[in-house]
């Protein structure tokens, strides 16, 4: 298998967090694609630098207001006297009814959900490489090849179309499926991270042509709250296309892959030509958001489950921080993946 991956992708380096109130070192750092590059590496993958592929695809899930707003938004931040060093909102709409603001203090709170999405100098860059890797596997697996992995930084799964999150800015995982989609392909996206993937489901929330189903920690006290909940079915012609999978705080293995027998049923009912599956390890038990309880042997199962699904797949890459077993989680899973998978 190819993984698909950019150097420009560790330039983005945030620095703050709020984290139930408390600052906090931002884990979403670049150290994090040194490990996983060695861990797919160690999992027999060969490396490939993606293409650049323009705006034009990003703009297929994401709004021209919003691209606009995340090249921009850092030197028109900059220009504020006594602003901070990354662009950090302070204020939020209570709903998205109001006037589209001019000022960038009011842009940043319509279009970031949270404050754990710092924008600095080298993030457009490193969002645009993030969203092209994605594109690069995804159009690898449509000239035929079984599956793909995607090594992209920063993540997607939380970013909507107009609003990032999460560590996200640019939804790859979504883009990854409108490509597959615009080549004729009915597509379905599995998130197996340890966060609810809210942003996806947002983004196809009203479509029936794509799949949304996710695998998380309960949100009823967890990132990202407001979404992942058994109840959210889709709404107009996407009722009954999306499927939310909620486990109780630290699940282990056994409750984790019972949810994924139920998620690949779904999947199969769906009957879709190609898979993205949204592959986060923070599940995993030593990791440090510390939400469940999956072990190293769990994502070689979870990787062997999903590839029994006989499916072309995407595997793009989404959360999982700096812990001691973060490349091994990834070998593991691509490990368990390869072992099982054909078409
Ligand atoms: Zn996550």
């Amino acid at each position: 298998m190819k993984t698909f991956f950019a150097e420009e992708q560790e330039r983005h380096d945030p620095k703050s967090f709020l984290s139930s109130g408390a600052p906090k070192p931002n884990p979403e750092v670049p150290e994090r694609t040194t490990r996983l590059l060695a861990g797919a590496k160690a999992a027999g993958c060969s490396i490939e630098r993606p293409k650049s592929h323009g705006l034009r695809p990003i703009a297929a899930i994401h709004t021209s207001e919003y691209i606009e707003f995340l090249q921009r938004i850092y030197a028109r931040w900059r220009l504020i006297d006594g602003s901070s060093a990354e662009v950090i909102p302070n204020i939020h709409p209570i709903d998205r009814h109001g006037t589209y603001p001019a000022s960038a203090v009011g842009q940043a709170g319509y279009h970031m959900a949270d404050t754990s999405c710092p924008i600095s100098e080298f993030t457009w860059e490193s969002a645009c490489w993030s969203a092209w890797t994605a594109i690069s596997a995804a159009d690898d697996v449509q000239a035929g090849a079984s599956s793909a992995y995607a090594l992209c930084r920063p993540p997607g799964h939380h970013a909507f179309a107009d609003v990032a999150g999460g560590f996200c800015f640019f939804n790859n995982s979504a883009i990854a499926a409108q490509r597959l989609v615009k080549s004729g392909s009915r597509v379905a996206i599995l998130d197996v991270d340890l966060h609810h993937g809210n942003g996806t489901q947002g983004i196809f929330y009203r479509r029936s042509d794509v799949l949304t189903v996710s695998i998380h920690a309960d949100p009823v006290r967890f990132y990202p709250f407001f979404w992942g909940h058994a109840d959210e079915r889709g709404e107009g012609a996407g009722l009954g296309s999306n499927l939310n999978l909620p486990l109780e705080r630290k699940s282990g293995d056994e409750q984790f892959l019972a949810a994924l027998s139920a998620a690949c049923r779904r999947v199969e009912a769906f009957a879709p030509d190609t898979l993205v599956v949204a592959l986060g390890l923070d599940a995993f038990e030593g990791d440090p958001f510390g939400g469940l309880s999956v072990t190293t042997d769990g994502f070689a199962r979870i990787g062997e489950a999903i590839a029994e699904l006989r499916l072309p797949t995407v595997i793009v890459q989404e959360g999982g921080y700096i812990c001691d077993a973060l490349s091994d989680n990834l070998t593991s899973f691509l490990g368990g993946f390869s072992a099982k998978h054909s078409i």
